[in-house]
């Protein structure tokens, strides 16, 4: 957004990716209101370098790093992506590595790599922001 900076704000984060938006996201769920967010760039100049996503961060397993379910981003992600059952590197004949996600089902209801852009994800976690009135300053 545009506008001039807070005078004063409780807490500063510097970088409005996917961690700087989680965090202040998850902050606000943890009682803080007084929430300021800055990046030296403009929505997508950043460039979309994150691809998959994968369980542990879409899953609340552990309170710090917050993840996607926890904050109440999953929902709203889950229609914009695909989920990737298994990877593998063929050499032209047969696979010469392949990892199956579906192995993780007795450890996480995600068993799966979720294949979404990086851009897509900021898009939604900007939406969740704006939802609890926290502002991102850029440039
Ligand atoms: C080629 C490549 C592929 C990747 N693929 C994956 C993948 O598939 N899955 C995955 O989970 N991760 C992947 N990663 C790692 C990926 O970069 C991170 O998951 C994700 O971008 C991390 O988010 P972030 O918020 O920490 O950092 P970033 O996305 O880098 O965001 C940092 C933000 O902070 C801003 N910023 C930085 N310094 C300042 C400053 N001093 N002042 C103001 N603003 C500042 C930047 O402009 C930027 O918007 C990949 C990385 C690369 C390079």
């Amino acid at each position: 957004m545009s506008g001039s900076l807070p005078q004063q704000t409780t807490v500063l984060i510097v970088g409005a990716g996917p961690c700087g938006m989680a965090a202040a996201v998850s902050m606000y769920h943890q009682g803080l209101r007084d929430i300021t967010i800055v990046d030296a760039l403009l929505p997508g100049e950043n460039s979309s370098r994150a691809m998959v996503i994968h369980a542990a961060t879409l899953e609340f397993t552990h309170p710090m790093p917050p993840a996607l379910d926890s904050i109440g981003c999953l929902e709203r992600l889950l229609p914009l992506g695909e989920k990737m059952e298994r990877v593998g590197i063929h050499d032209g004949s047969s696979y010469i590595l392949s990892i199956e996600f579906a192995l993780l089902k007795a450890y996480t209801k995600y068993p799966f790599g979720f294949v979404i852009p990086q851009s897509s994800t900021e898009g939604v976690m900007l939406e969740v922001l704006g939802e609890l009135g926290i502002k991102v300053f850029r440039r």
